[in-house]
């Protein structure tokens, strides 16, 4: 997935385009910028590779979620179902706009069950936000059809799963909007930077509107632009666009690299008789970012997990014991640690946390080992990696 990895001469000339024209802003300037602007070429590459009518570049994945909930009118009070597996960004962007953010257990797929979702719905759910996490993807259809039943909106984090497709649909595009994170770890980069997809007109003009202090860009004079709304700032700027447009035309070539060496790593652990793999739903197709298996049980995966780092086999996490990525070290949120005070209100609506047991999700994260697949290795790189890896698992299940 990392786009710390390839980067060169291509997103160096779309850089220095921006620096010898001289206008590092997105907006405005359309004197003095000559036609540069690398912001909108890459939202049309974005509604063109990802097939939807709308894109909204803006500062970061986190800002994309935040942007996406705002954009829809989701705010103080309302309930956003999201999974408890996944980045901390995501109860992050919906704190910021006053929400709660309702955790629920996550399904063999390693995204949210339609079947919690459906349990955790209230008079105050607004929205359900499915998480792509690790390059592949939840049972859509059965989201859906859950969102459709209760009158919700669907939000699609594919920050992880740039790339992957669901019965023919671009992840991302699935949902009525869709997030992606362009930061320096994900499939590709801008340094940071992310977006907002989506078919609808009108959250596509308040995304566009939002996330840049509610102004409502009328294309002539920038000091005359009315504010329909209130507005925050969660721009990218133009240096960053011009490496994302680098980084878009190369996606086909990342994509592949990647699947080659994923099916490498998949096919060698796959001798292992003890070692399972996520399920795909069907009609899906993974952006192949990470390997993710399933050992026996927590001690097992443990034991993988430490011997893997002992023998090198770097870029393998074990979830269960990450501080990142889910609810049981998520001291900060169930034990409700902010800077400034937060309101009765979201206090409230996470008390849940403080009894809510996760026995589902702990089924499936405490078993599992998530394997980032990088583009750098050579082939002969990643069969010895693949080798050790099996090596080192069937020492310990065998121990
Ligand atoms: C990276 C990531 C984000 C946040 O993206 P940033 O650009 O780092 O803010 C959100 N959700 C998921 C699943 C991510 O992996």
């Amino acid at each position: 997935m990392p786009g710390f990895e390839l980067f060169g001469e291509l997103e160096r000339q779309e850089v220095n385009d921006v620096l010898d024209n001289g206008v590092l802003m997105r907006y405005g300037f359309d004197g003095m910028r000559k036609g540069h602007w690398k912001s909108k070429e890459l939202e049309t590459a974005l509604q063109q590779s990802f097939k939807t009518k709308h894109a909204q570049l803006v500062s970061s994945g986190t800002a994309a979620v935040s942007v996406a909930l705002a954009s829809a009118g989701v705010g103080a009070g309302d309930e956003v179902i999201m999974p408890a597996f996944t980045f901390v960004a995501s109860f992050e962007a919906i704190m910021l706009l006053g929400a709660i953010p309702v955790l629920v257990d996550i399904d063999d797929t390693l995204a949210v069950d339609p079947k919690a979702v459906e349990k955790a719905i209230t008079p105050k759910t607004k929205a359900v936000m499915v998480v792509q996490m690790c390059g592949s993807m939840g049972n859509m259809d059965a989201i859906q059809a859950v969102c459709d039943k209760h009158g919700l909106l669907l939000v699609e984090d594919a920050c992880q799963a740039i790339g992957g497709t669901y019965k023919g649909k671009p992840l991302g595009s699935v949902g009525d909007l869709g997030c992606f994170s362009f930061d320096f770890v994900k499939t590709i980069t801008s340094g940071e930077g992310g977006a907002v997809i989506t078919n609808n007109e009108m959250y596509y003009t308040h995304a566009d509107h939002y996330s840049d202090h509610g102004h409502d860009h009328i294309g002539y004079d920038r000091g005359l632009e009315t504010h329909p709304f209130l507005g925050y700032n969660f721009r990218i700027s133009e240096l960053h666009a011009a490496v994302g447009l680098a980084q878009i035309k190369r996606l086909p070539e990342f994509l592949a690299i990647q699947k080659k060496n994923y099916t490498i790593l998949r096919e060698t652990l796959s001798q292992i008789p003890e070692v399972t793999f996520r399920t795909v739903p069907e009609g899906g197709e993974e952006s192949y970012a990470f390997l993710n298996f399933f050992l026996p049980d927590l001690k097992i995966a443990q034991d993988v997990s430490k011997a893997f780092k002992q023998h090198g086999v770097d870029a393998c996490f074990h979830y269960y014991d990450n501080n990142w990525h889910y609810i049981r070290k998520w001291e900060h949120l169930t034990n409700l640690k902010s800077l400034f005070p937060i309101s009765e209100e979201i206090k409230k609506g996470l008390d849940y946390l403080k009894t809510k047991s996760f026995s589902q999700s702990d089924y499936y994260i405490a078993r599992n080992i998530s394997c980032l697949v990088k583009l750098s290795w050579t082939e002969d790189e990643v069969k010895e990696r693949a080798s050790k890896m099996v090596e080192i698992i069937k020492e310990i299940i065998h121990a």
